[in-house]
């Protein structure tokens, strides 16, 4: 009995949502979820936000697909039409496991076989578990031949990685969320926590109510905003700007931790060089923000006992998201706030398991535990550990991939079929006409997903898959924590779990793989897995999870009780030291002009999740937020003449959208803020998949778009 309700079974597991990570427990009547409880875990105590506890019918929603589906013949690939959900029988037919499996496996051995190894590519999903994302990659490394493999964290963090591989020698975050209960100022930067990592964000306000100062920095003042000690609103694109002025105040005015600094880092006199001409009282009209403040701000950070950096997209989603974040290194690296509880740095992952999918080696130049696909020695210990001759040269990103789906016929490396679990970049792209037409265009594409997404509707084959709470598997959390997620309910109809239908593909295309055990053998593929990995979770053994459901590593034996605070005494770098930047200022690739006078932002809001495919399914949370909408300040509505309500029509050189608007004056004065979860006002159809040269990150978070009243929404 939990209350008044009366259940079967509770089934412990983990949130499916966001990096936090929370620990929760269905509550299970009639095979059927009928409640969630927090648990006790170590990222969130028993808490969970509104999509941890009321966003999980979307598992037994009505439009789950229960059976392989095959395109009927003759039927074309329209890249404009939206899914009908629900009825898809005029487009595909129903088959058996069998036909599908040797449609979607023949087909890619083809093209493979025809045109090379280069013809294929796979997306994996940040959604999936951990052994999900190592299988998959191994796939399409041994099976397909390339490292054409990438999944969504191209899309949130590759910059942040980028970055902190660059600097600090990992790309994992240095201190936990709750470590902010040991910091007297916590610097939140390109971040909405109360929306995008709720529970996190309560450990954020936790901190402000004993004491701690919050300094907001971001374009758009968001929630957390009221928590604030100070709230930098700095002009959208300026990062770079606003913090190379922070490290000139703190070296100018001798805060710099000198000791630190002489025995930690390297490069420093190159980064105080180059930061000389960024004054705050240069920079404050370039970002907006008053010199006194920069240095106000400047002096609190570098003063306090301890200081923590958390930052999101609002960072890594520019031309100069690496830079952004080698900005955010320096900043903790000159004021010696690294490398101790309460300091440190922490990209706030997205997705509940975009950690753990990168650390499996789901991304095209990365083995496992990033281990470079184009070292010698790597190259060669993952040819005998697998048993099978590798490619040596890293493969295309997300948007590059989409590229080369609609290169000519004669470019050899042209990418003709593609294996997506999971993903759907048919919704979450950049520049989404260009997306659909790649993916339209293939010859070949098989989606293994939960629901006829956006993306499974360009397919040619569809693979019905588990959703979270049907199967067992680990997810890694943006605290480093490999946490265990177990299967509560059975699957509908004939929907298999994902590690079925990979190793299933894999033996078609002649791999001879055998993972014994329960559960399509999860556990003997964590096994495999930790191997591949080393020693970073050397400790965690299948057995500890099932004990214990939650540990942090890195962990290197079964004794270790993991490493919460990182870089105490080194840094993972070759020599030990953090490799300090120096980053000038680039602008935004498209900037507004006459035609386009404003700027749109994307990102999420809180009760809905990435695409929407499945908050959206989700009764409650669909309840709350049923209809897209786009948010701009009163200023803006009052000089177009518009009201909350009213519907505008945004358009960038892109696409277009017709959506409700709405007031928030917190969005800054000549932007329009849209979430991306909507397929009915996709807001990718507008942005700008322009790159990141280093991180490959496409810049979500910028581009100039025309407000006009009206249009059909
Ligand atoms: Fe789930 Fe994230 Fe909410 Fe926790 S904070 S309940 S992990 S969505």
């Amino acid at each position: 009995r939990i209350g008044s309700q009366v259940v079967d079974r509770q089934v412990d597991s983990v949130c499916p949502f966001c990096g936090v990570g929370c620990l929760l427990t269905y509550n299970v009547k009639d095979e059927r979820i009928v409640s969630v409880d927090g648990r006790d875990g170590p990222a969130n105590h028993g808490r969970l936000c509104v999509k941890g506890r009321f966003g999980f019918d979307y598992a037994h929603h009505p439009q789950r697909l229960t059976k392989p589906l095959i395109r009927r013949p003759g039927v074309p690939k329209d890249p404009g039409a939206a899914p009908r959900p629900g009825d898809w029988g005029a487009v595909f037919r129903e088959a058996s496991w069998d036909e599908a499996l040797a449609l979607a496996s023949g087909e890619l051995a083809r093209l493979r076989d025809t045109h090379g190894k280069k013809a294929l590519a796979g997306f994996g999903s940040a959604k999936g578990s951990n052994e999900e994302a190592y299988l998959f990659q191994k796939l399409v490394r041994t099976g397909f031949g390339s490292n054409n493999v990438d999944h969504c964290t191209r899309l949130c963090h590759a910059s942040s990685v980028a970055a902190l591989l660059e600097g600090v020698g990992s790309g994992a975050v240095s201190n936990q969320v709750n470590d902010v209960a040991h910091s007297d100022l916590i610097f939140v930067i390109g971040s909405n926590p109360t929306a995008n990592h709720p529970v996190a964000a309560t450990w954020m306000k936790n901190a402000a109510q004993r004491g701690a100062k919050i300094v907001l920095a971001d374009p758009r003042v968001t929630d957390i905003g009221r928590h604030a000690w100070r709230t930098l609103q700095f002009k959208a694109d300026t990062d770079v700007a606003m913090l190379n002025a922070l490290i000139h105040a703190i070296i100018e005015e001798g805060l710099a931790d000198e000791a630190f600094l002489r025995e930690r880092a390297s490069n420093y006199e190159a980064l105080r060089e180059n930061v000389r001409g960024y004054s705050p009282e240069a920079m404050a009209p370039i970002c907006g923000i008053a010199a006194e403040t920069l240095r106000e701000v400047a002096r609190a950070y570098a003063t306090a006992q301890g200081a923590m950096i958390l930052w999101g997209m609002g960072v890594s989603q520019h031309v100069h998201g690496t830079d952004n974040a080698r900005c955010l290194i320096a900043l903790a690296t000159v004021a010696g706030q690294i490398g101790k509880p309460g300091s440190g740095l922490h990209p706030l992952r997205g997705q509940n398991n975009v950690q753990g999918a990168s650390d499996a080696g789901l991304i095209p130049m990365m083995f496992p535990n990033y281990q470079r696909v184009d070292d010698a020695g790597a190259h060669q210990w993952f040819e005998q550990f697998w048993g099978m001759p590798l490619d040596r040269a890293p493969g295309y990103t997300v948007v590059e991939i989409m590229h080369k789906a609609l290169a000519p016929d004669s470019d050899p490396h042209k990418v003709r079929g593609m294996y997506i679990m999971g993903e759907n970049p048919a919704m979450s792209d950049p520049d989404l006409n260009h997306a659909r037409h790649a993916l339209a265009s293939l010859e070949h594409l098989v989606v293994q997903d939960i629901f006829m997404t956006e993306t499974a509707w360009l397919a040619d084959v569809v693979l019905p898959a588990t959703a979270w709470p049907e199967k067992t598997g680990t997810v890694s959390n943006t605290d480093r924590m490999v946490q265990l997620g177990r299967r509560a309910v059975a699957p509908p109809g004939e929907a298999k779990p994902d590690l079925w239908i990979i190793q299933q593909l894999a033996q078609r295309m002649g791999l001879r793989w055998n993972y014994e055990g329960e559960e399509s053998g999860v556990a003997s593929v964590y096994e495999e897995m930790r191997q591949a990995m080393h020693a970073a979770i050397s400790g965690i053994t299948w057995e500890r999870l099932q004990r214990e459901s939650s540990v942090t590593y890195p962990c290197l034996d079964a004794d270790d009780p993991g490493q919460p605070t990182v870089f105490i005494d080194r840094f993972a770098t070759a020599d030990g030291r953090v490799k300090l930047v120096p980053a000038d200022i680039i602008p935004a690739a498209e900037r507004p002009d006459t035609d386009y006078p404003f700027v749109l932002i994307t990102g999420r809001q809180l009760e809905h999740w990435h695409t929407g495919s499945m908050t959206r399914r989700a009764s409650v949370l669909d309840a709350i937020e049923p209809m897209a909408t786009a948010s701009m300040n009163q200023q803006d509505l009052d000089t177009l003449g518009l009201e909350a309500g009213d519907v505008i029509t945004v358009r960038s050189r892109r696409g277009e959208v017709a959506i409700h608007v709405r007031r928030d004056d917190g969005t800054p004065c000549g932007a329009v803020f849209i979430p991306f979860a909507y397929y009915e006002a996709a807001a990718n159809l507008m942005t700008n998949p322009v790159l990141d040269p280093f991180g490959k990150i496409p810049e979500f978070k910028y581009c100039a778009v025309s407000v006009q009243r009206g249009g059909v929404p």
